[in-house]
């Protein structure tokens, strides 16, 4: 089937009678006395179809085809549409990129607000003999790495029994606090366990000047016990790397790396909140007994000021000590 009509030229508004076929391989083979032109499907524009005006169509070379015969343009059309709704989806780099954004944000606010509340939900189910077991298979497993301490038993008992005394000033935990005492070279850095385990590095009681100073430590790490932060962060790695999975059906992968990527950047940012929680609630804690966090703020500006740029990865304390700091004040 063929369509009469005029083809106006690029340059001039001369126009000279054409006909216009769709050839087997799908193009537009546009014929005049002079010549014939093939064009794509995809590289010619089609006018709307305005009332009475003439049905247009323009070639990527400014020629435009005019023609009265508009039904049978539009059946030559449909006939030989170029490209279903799905191709010309995936020919809209807008489309492409609007369904990109939107599956990132459907992503980065499942893993936002879903994995937490997921979490939530888990942790609070875990029964606490379980987390308690579980803190005292993580401590095993660290202990091939940590030497045993070499504080006396008097200074151990002393610390002990001066945390003890103030557990009554602090909120109700969950867990009952067991503080554990370790080495490991001159690190100074103290740990909460699943479970209300509170492991203090030798350093870390080298350090302190004071007894006050210590405690603020201990009482940041009971923080991390109150909010059960050891917990929920293995739940949420482990929600993590299902959802991973699920999304790149394997473990290898550019995917993978790409989605580990961002995970491990959201991740650090929520384990900022987690330093946060037990910074307020060490300060909070310090207030009570102590009347004042200044302590709190010295231990921090010597544990800062130690760096841990030589400290193993799983040691290291936050890079934003200085802004903690500040908010301890
Ligand atoms: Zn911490």
């Amino acid at each position: 089937m063929s369509v009469e009509g005029v083809v106006y030229s690029a340059e001039s508004s001369q126009k000279e009678t054409a006909s216009l076929v769709v050839s087997s391989s799908g193009h537009f083979l546009l014929s005049t006395k002079h010549d014939v032109n093939e064009y794509s499907l995809k590289q010619v524009e089609i006018s709307e179809q305005l009332g009475n005006l003439p049905m247009r169509i323009r070639f990527p070379d400014g020629r435009v085809f005019a023609t009265e015969q508009k039904r049978d343009l539009q059946l030559l059309l449909q006939r030989n549409k170029p490209v279903s709704w799905i191709a010309k989806l995936e020919g809209n780099a807008i489309a492409i990129l609007s369904c990109l954004f939107l599956t990132i944000v459907l992503l980065f606010s499942s893993y936002k607000y879903g994995v937490p509340l997921v979490s939530d939900l888990i942790v609070e189910r875990i029964p606490n003999q379980a987390q308690v077991y579980f803190g005292e298979q993580v401590l095993d497993s660290l202990d091939s790495q940590f030497e045993p301490s070499q504080l006396s038993l008097e200074q151990q008992t002393a610390i002990r029994k001066r945390i003890e005394k103030t557990l009554g000033e602090l909120p109700n935990l969950p867990f009952n606090i067991v503080i554990e005492f370790r080495s490991l070279d001159n690190y100074a850095n103290a740990f909460a366990m699943p479970g209300g385990k509170v492991v203090l590095l030798d350093g870390l009681v080298k350090l302190a000047k004071t007894p006050a100073q210590l405690d603020s430590v201990i009482y940041h790490e009971i923080g991390h016990v109150y909010h059960q932060h050891v917990m929920h962060s293995i739940v949420e790695s482990s929600l993590i790397a299902m959802g991973v999975a699920v999304l790149t059906g394997e473990a290898t992968g550019a995917l993978d790396s790409l989605v580990g990527g961002g995970v491990f950047l959201l991740n650090s940012s929520r384990s900022r909140d987690a330093e946060r929680e037990a910074d307020e609630f060490a300060v909070d804690a310090m207030k009570r007994i102590y009347g004042t966090s200044e302590p709190m703020v010295k231990m921090f500006t010597l544990l800062n000021q130690q760096g841990d740029d030589h400290l193993p990865e799983w040691l290291s304390t936050h890079p934003d000590m200085l802004e903690r700091i500040k908010a301890m004040q």
